[in-house]
C-alpha cells in the first residue's frame, strides 16, 4: 500500500492503542472486544488524503474504520476484522460561521469548536459530556444525545445535523456533499455509511450558563422537581441529572457539599433563569449546595464542570473507584415517567443506582437514564434490562456493539441500509457493526 506522505504506523504497541475505545466500562464488550487491533493507522491532514487512503484501501479490499475522540462507548471506532483504522484528528479546523451554520472538519474537538463560536456570539447547541475530548465527527457518527437535549432534542431530531461532506468508498471513492435528510444516513451509523470530512450545524445565541448542584432528602422528591423543571418553559437551561444518595459521594468536586444521605439534581441554567431556578428548587424542598460558572469551569483543566458528573460521565466518576460497576441506557415513558423510576428503584433497591437525565424528543419531555449498576453476571445484566422493559422503560442495550442491537428500535433505518450499499458496496466501512448488511 503507496502512503507516502501522509501520517501512518505499524507499529503494534501504537496500533493495539488505536483500536481501542472505552467499551470496557461493558464486562460483555470487554470480554468480546479486548485484543482486537488494526493493521494500519493513517491520519489524513485533508480530503485528498482521505481519497487517496481510501482508494488504496478499495484496491486490497483492507477494511477501514474511522476513529476521532475515541470516547465511544460500544467499541464503535475497535475493527473488528483488523484494516485500516482511519484517525481523522489532523482534520479539525473551523471552517465557516454564517447566520448561525458552523461548518468544521470532522476531526475538531467539540469544546474548541465552541470556544470558537463563543467568540462570535454563538454556542454549541448540543454536546456529549466528552465535549473537552469528543470531535464533532465522532458524535454524529458515533453518539448524538447530551447537554442541551432537553432543549434541543438529539442528533436525529430534524434540524440538529444540517449537513456533510462524507468521502465514500465506490469505484472509485469520491467526496459527497449531503445535507438535510439526505444527510441522515450518516447519523449514527458508527461510520458505516462512510468517512464524514466536513460536518454542518446549527449553533444557538451564547448564553452565561451556571452550573448548580440542589440536594433532595429523597429521591421521588429530587425526580419531582426534574420534571418540574424541565417543562418550565420560562427558563432557558441545557441539563437536568437527578442522582440517587450512592452517587454524589463519587463526585469529588462537590461530594463535600451534598449532606451523607440526600439526592442531587444537577443542572445547567442561564444566569437569567437562576431567580427561578431558586425559587423552583425551595418549593419542591430542594437546596442549592454548590454553584458555578459552566463555561469557566470547561475552560479550566483543573475544574470539573458538572456536565461530567452526567450523562455517561457519571459511569466513569464511578468506576474510577470501583470497577465492579457497569451502567445501562434506557427511555421511560412520557406518561408516568417517574412511576416507571420508581417501579424499577423498588424491583432493584441494591444493583441499580438510579441516575435519570430530562430529555426532549419530538418536542415531548421524558427522562432517559443512565443508572450504575453492581455487576454480578452477564445473565444477572440482562434480567435487570428485561427488568426495566417491564416497567415500560426502553432498553437501549449499551452491552452490543452493532447498531442494530443497541438501538431502541432494534433495526436501522432504511435509508441508511439502502445508502451504505450504494457507498460501500465492497462493505469495508467499520465491517460488523451493521448487521443487517451483507456485501
Ligand atoms: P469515536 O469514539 O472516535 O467514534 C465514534 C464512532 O464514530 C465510531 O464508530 C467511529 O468509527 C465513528 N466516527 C468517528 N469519526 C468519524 C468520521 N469522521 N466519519 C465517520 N465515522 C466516524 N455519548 C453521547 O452521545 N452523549 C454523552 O453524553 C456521552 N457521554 C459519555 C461519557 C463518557 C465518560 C464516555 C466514555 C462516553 C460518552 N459518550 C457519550 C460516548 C462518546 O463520548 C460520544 O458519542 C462522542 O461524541 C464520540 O465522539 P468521538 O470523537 O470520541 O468518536
Amino acid at each position: 500500500m503507496e502512503l507516502e506522505g501522509i501520517e501512518h504506523s505499524r507499529d503494534r504497541a501504537l496500533l493495539r492503542q488505536k483500536s481501542r475505545d472505552f467499551y470496557w466500562y461493558s464486562p460483555v464488550l470487554k470480554r468480546q472486544l479486548d485484543g482486537k487491533s488494526a493493521d494500519l493507522w493513517a491520519r489524513p491532514r485533508n480530503e485528498d488524503e482521505v481519497l487517496h487512503i481510501l482508494r488504496e484501501c478499495r484496491a486490497v479490499r483492507m477494511p477501514v474504520t474511522a476513529r476521532g475522540g475515541a470516547t465511544g462507548n460500544y467499541g464503535q471506532c475497535v475493527p473488528l476484522e483488523g484494516g485500516l483504522v482511519l484517525d481523522l484528528t489532523a482534520m479539525a479546523a473551523p471552517i465557516s460561521l454564517t447566520d448561525g451554520v458552523l461548518e468544521a472538519e470532522a476531526g475538531a474537538k467539540m469544546i474548541d469548536l465552541d470556544l470558537w463560536a463563543r467568540e462570535r456570539g454563538w454556542e454549541l447547541r448540543i454536546w456529549p459530556s466528552t465535549k473537552r475530548t469528543a470531535t464533532i465527527g465522532g458524535f454524529v457518527a458515533g453518539g448524538g444525545a447530551g447537554v442541551g437535549g432537553m432543549s434541543h432534542g438529539t442528533m436525529r431530531e430534524r434540524g440538529n445535523l444540517l449537513g456533510v461532506r462524507l468521502a465514500t468508498l465506490e469505484d472509485p471513492p469520491r467526496i459527497l456533499d449531503i445535507e438535510g435528510d439526505a444527510a441522515n444516513p450518516v447519523n449514527r451509523t458508527y461510520g458505516t455509511t462512510g468517512i464524514i470530512t466536513r460536518v454542518r450545524i446549527p449553533l444557538a445565541p451564547a448564553q452565561a450558563w451556571r452550573d448548580v448542584a440542589i440536594s433532595f432528602a429523597d429521591f421521588p422528591e429530587a425526580g419531582r422537581f426534574a420534571l418540574a423543571f424541565a417543562f418550565a418553559d420560562g427558563i432557558a437551561k441545557k441539563m437536568c441529572a437527578v442522582f440517587d444518595s450512592r452517587l454524589p459521594p463519587f463526585f469529588r468536586g462537590i461530594a463535600d457539599a451534598v449532606p451523607e444521605g440526600h439526592s442531587l439534581a444537577l443542572v445547567m441554567v442561564t444566569a437569567a433563569g437562576m431567580l427561578a431556578l431558586r425559587e423552583m428548587a425551595a418549593e419542591h424542598g430542594g437546596s442549592i449546595v454548590a454553584e458555578q460558572d459552566s463555561v469557566a469551569a470547561e475552560r479550566d483543566p483543573a475544574a470539573t464542570p458538572f456536565y461530567e458528573y452526567c450523562w455517561n460521565h457519571t459511569t466513569l466518576q464511578v468506576l474510577k473507584k470501583d470497577r465492579g460497576v457497569t451502567y445501562l441506557q434506557c427511555r421511560f415513558p412520557f406518561e408516568g415517567t417517574l412511576e416507571s423510576v420508581e417501579a424499577v428503584r423498588a424491583k432493584f433497591p441494591d444493583e441499580v443506582w438510579m441516575h435519570t437525565e430530562c430529555v426532549r424528543f419530538g418536542g415531548r419531555i421524558t427522562m432517559t437514564a443512565l443508572p450504575v449498576i453492581r455487576f454480578t453476571t452477564e445473565e444477572r445484566l440482562a434480567e435487570i434490562m428485561a427488568g426495566f422493559e417491564a416497567a415500560g422503560a426502553g432498553i437501549a442495550n449499551a452491552h452490543v456493539f452493532t447498531i442494530e442491537e443497541g438501538s431502541g428500535y432494534r433495526r436501522v433505518p432504511g435509508d441508511q441500509l439502502g445508502f451504505k450499499r450504494r457507498v460501500d458496496p465492497l462493505g469495508l466501512f467499520n465491517p460488523g457493526k451493521m448487521l443487517s448488511f451483507t456485501a
